[in-house]
């Protein structure tokens, strides 16, 4: 069986590099009393402060092989005057591998809109980046479906086949992520029915073929609770999880549920 993928988005947490050290030395420690039998494949995404530090850690004792940079954002012009922006190769030096892109907190908070999302996706491909690409629904209404369409529509347009195989997706309903008022996670079944409808735009619009489909994960308020009830699904190929991810000692956890 294909190992889970586990994605950590700190978003602006933790405040320093010597907290951030401590979460993945703890983590570091846990793969090690794990031996060899890891289900899951790690992905780190810190804030662009940590990238360079957290990148030399990751390539030392537990996590090398099994733990993987990435970045919360991009820019996607590779060159230029553009202030305050982070560019791909930037992202390369630094070693990150995979780069978030599409988050609600970039599309709802600071108005990303998906022609912005598909600009960056296609820079994450071309500098050699695995896109892990948020799309979800902001409120489960009875337009939901329609609404998730266009989004992945928007979101994937102008790619290829092969493109789209290299992609991660994370299936985020909005009203489901933890930093939003009221916010509670789906249940598996539910958004299972979310990922086939994910796949089945991208198999019709795309004709792309059941081995280049690319891996789906959830997110959305996912806990030590919870995890073992999304990750246990053949569906869903693993987890971008938030706010627990700098929790050392729930994201070992949640780990632990593998
Ligand atoms: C996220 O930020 O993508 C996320 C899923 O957050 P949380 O796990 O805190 O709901």
């Amino acid at each position: 069986m294909d190992k889970k993928y586990i994605v950590a988005n700190w978003k602006m947490n933790p405040q320093t590099w010597a907290e951030a050290e401590q979460i993945l030395d703890f983590v570091d420690d846990y793969l090690g009393s794990l031996g060899e039998s890891k289900e899951f494949s790690l992905i780190f995404c810190p804030p662009f402060v940590f990238l360079e530090e957290a990148g030399k850690v990751l390539k030392t004792s537990h996590f090398e092989h099994e733990a993987f940079l990435g970045a919360q954002d991009i820019f996607w012009e590779d060159t230029g005057a553009d202030t305050g922006e982070i560019s791909g190769p930037m992202l390369n030096k630094l070693g990150a591998e995979y780069v978030i892109v599409g988050h609600s907190e970039r599309r709802w908070k600071l108005g990303e809109p998906d022609e912005t999302v598909n600009k960056k996706l296609k820079a994450i491909l071309r500098n050699a980046m695995v896109p892990i690409v948020c799309v979800g629904e902001r409120v489960r209404d009875g337009n939901f479906k329609e609404f998730l369409k266009e989004q992945v529509e928007k979101t994937f347009a102008g790619l290829t086949p092969d493109d789209i195989g290299k992609c991660i997706i994370a299936y985020e309903p909005v009203w489901a992520i933890s930093s939003n008022p009221g916010a509670r996670p789906d249940t598996p079944e539910s958004a299972i029915e979310s990922i086939h409808m994910i796949r089945e735009v991208l198999i019709g619009n795309w004709k792309l073929e059941i081995g280049n489909l690319p891996k789906v994960l959830y997110g959305g308020s996912v806990t030590s609770k919870n995890a073992a009830d999304f990750i246990g699904q053949k569906e869903i190929d693993g987890i971008l999880v938030g706010g627990a991810s700098v929790n050392k000692d729930e994201f070992v956890k949640i780990l632990s549920q593998i």
